[in-house]
């Protein structure tokens, strides 16, 4: 009998499949950076132009770089990126039968 490994584990819904989520905070204030970022860059701008800018009119709109990290490890996969399939469990049931 071959066991079909593909069929044990599925990409993480919760992290998409890169085992880190995105701090919300983080993502808040990178979604705002990049908006203005663009608005520079649609002025003919280059980074080293727009980047003291970009952190300056950041500051006046009351955005601050947030304290935590910009991302963690996904709780789901515990930054796997994959979970088990209800095939997958089953077999590691039956693994754990014979390691305890
Ligand atoms: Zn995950």
């Amino acid at each position: 009998m071959i066991i079909d490994l593909a069929k044990l584990e599925k990409i993480c819904p919760e992290c998409d499949g890169s085992g880190y989520i995105g701090d919300p905070e983080w993502n808040e204030y990178l979604k705002k950076e990049i908006e203005i970022i663009k608005k520079y860059e649609t002025q003919g701008l280059k980074p080293d132009e727009y980047w003291p800018k970009v952190k300056t009119e950041m500051e006046k709109l009351g955005y601050f770089e947030p304290d935590g990290p910009e991302e963690y490890e996904c709780p789901d996969c515990e930054g796997r990126g994959t979970v088990l399939t209800e095939e997958g469990m089953a077999l590691i049931d039956f693994v754990k039968k014979y390691l305890d």
